[in-house]
């Protein structure tokens, strides 16, 4: 499914509330893409004093940030969280008058699932599940002692060892052995990045990494080093009332600002100075910024997605069962590949994660699974689909849950992230166009608006001085 088809399986989105376009003259940007990548740079350059168009396919904005009700709660249908390394996102959140509700998930943290009753809490001292202590007695709970002391073993060779691999499944395999990588780094991998490690480029995910392990001397030497250098506290946080919040406020200034926000309007093709519609109508504006995800930007290329570009189906369900009021596996669980007897890849408790939500479920709990086509696709029913979540969310927390306890459930679709390897390397119509957000950035929130914020000054600045 499209980004913007995704929106339509989405109750009451963020971002609805702002439709009707405010003709602002000949625009000196056209920003192309309403998720948050194309928000914050619209504002941005409002802000700046530029005359601003955006355009928006689906008839929402916020893109992969979006907000559904389910049980008469207010939940988020994609992105809940954000990173909290550097401080960006807060800080710009801040800028938002949202600062005073970012809130921390709950420390219990997240379990990983291998097979049938073989649960663990995660490790604490792991980098993307890479141990910064492959012996410490939580990693060896989970990969086995033999597995450990091989790890421990591979990671003594010489720091050159390995550190020429770009992904992160060859890097880990060569380092620390296939236990590590199956069991610890694939599940948090495949439920952060939806993409298996093999796919996902060290330097985009752990900047620093490799070159921290040819300082150190050894991977989890490395990544001890790295998190050092992170400042103490949570990796995520979040907004009390959800993310969908970011968008809501990103909506309300580029309505103050007068950006002149077009929702339903298709971008067929673009060049760096030209825009055209769907419709036939042709912009020209000095600058354009696309901020369209990477199967949209295939798309405006005249290139297919790549062939594994898949779907994420999320099933929410919430439901009224006091035997999960313990939070059973903490914050949620992730579902190491491969895991006989469940088909979720991972599952998040999202009244355990954030108190907010606890508050305003009133007793209920709310927990969210997700799944890669073709395990659940367009050819699974709505209530296959719940049967299936209801199964899977009993085997993953231990408790046979009851479909007399559930008061909702939802559905919501999205486009799978293209995998890291299949990204263009070849000369393509869209070079020379200002490119923002995860597309080019990489996946997360703190990654897209880092990369807008910077994007647009350097536009604003150089079209200042030159
Ligand atoms: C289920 C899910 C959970 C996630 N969880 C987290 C999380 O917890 N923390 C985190 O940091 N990140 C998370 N992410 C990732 C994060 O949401 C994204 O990285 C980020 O929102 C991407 O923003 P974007 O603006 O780059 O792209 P998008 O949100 O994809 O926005 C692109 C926009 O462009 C529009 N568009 C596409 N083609 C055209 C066209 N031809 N013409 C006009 N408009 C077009 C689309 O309709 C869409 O609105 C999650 C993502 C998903 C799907």
């Amino acid at each position: 499914m499209t980004e913007a088809t995704s929106a339509a399986e989405a109750t009451a989105p963020a971002g609805a509330r702002r439709a009707s376009p405010a003709p602002v003259g000949r625009p000196d940007v056209v920003v192309v893409g309403g998720g948050v990548a194309g928000l914050v740079a619209a504002r941005d350059l409002a802000l700046a004093g530029r005359r601003v168009v955006l355009l928006e396919r689906s008839h929402r904005l916020g893109g992969e940030v979006a907000r559904h009700t389910v049980a008469g709660l207010d939940l988020d249908a994609g992105a809940e969280s954000f990173a909290t390394k550097g401080g960006v996102v807060a800080a710009f959140l801040d800028e938002l008058g949202l600062g005073a509700d970012v809130v921390l998930p709950d420390p219990r943290g997240a379990w990983v699932q291998h097979g049938a009753g073989e649960a663990f809490p995660l490790p604490r001292t792991g980098l993307l599940g890479i141990p910064g202590d492959p012996t410490a007695d939580d990693v060896v709970a989970v990969i086995g002692r033999a597995a450990a002391e091989e790890a421990l073993r591979l990671d003594s060779a010489d720091p050159a060892v390995g550190a020429d691999h770009d992904t992160v499944g060859p890097f880990v395999r060569a380092r620390m052995g296939a236990a590590v990588l199956d069991r610890l780094v694939a599940p948090i991998v495949g439920g952060v990045h939806s993409v298996h490690p093999d796919a996902l480029a060290v330097d985009r995910v752990a900047p620093g990494l490799r070159a921290a392990l040819a300082r150190e001397g050894s991977l989890a030497a490395a990544v001890r080093s790295v998190r050092a250098l992170a400042p103490a506290g949570s990796a995520v946080a979040g907004l009390r009332g959800g993310m969908a919040r970011l968008v809501d406020a990103l909506v309300d200034d580029l309505g103050r600002l007068g950006v002149d926000v077009r929702l339903g309007t298709d971008v067929a093709a673009l060049d760096a100075r030209s825009v055209s519609l769907a419709t036939g109508e042709v912009l020209t504006p000095p600058h354009v910024v696309l901020a369209v995800g990477e199967g949209a930007a295939r798309a405006l290329e005249g290139r297919p997605r790549p062939a594994d570009g898949g779907l994420i189906t999320l099933a929410t369900i919430v439901l009224r069962d006091d035997r999960l009021d313990a939070a059973p596996r903490g914050t949620g669980v992730l579902v190491a590949p491969g895991a006989v007897g469940v088909r979720a890849k991972a599952l998040t408790h999202g009244t355990a994660k954030w108190p907010w939500l606890a508050e305003a479920a009133h007793g209920r709990h709310v927990l969210r699974l997700s799944y890669d086509s073709p395990v659940v696709d367009a050819a699974t029913s709505d209530d296959e689909l719940r049967a299936q979540a209801l199964a899977d969310a009993s085997a993953l927390l231990g408790v046979e849950l009851r479909a007399g306890s559930v008061e909702g459930t939802a559905r919501v679709v999205w486009d799978a992230p293209v995998p890291e390897e299949a990204h263009r390397a070849s000369p393509s119509p869209l070079d020379g166009v200002v490119r923002v957000g995860g597309a080019v950035a990489g996946r997360g929130l703190a990654a897209v608006v880092v990369r807008s914020r910077r994007t647009v000054a350097e536009l604003v600045s150089a079209a200042t001085t030159g």
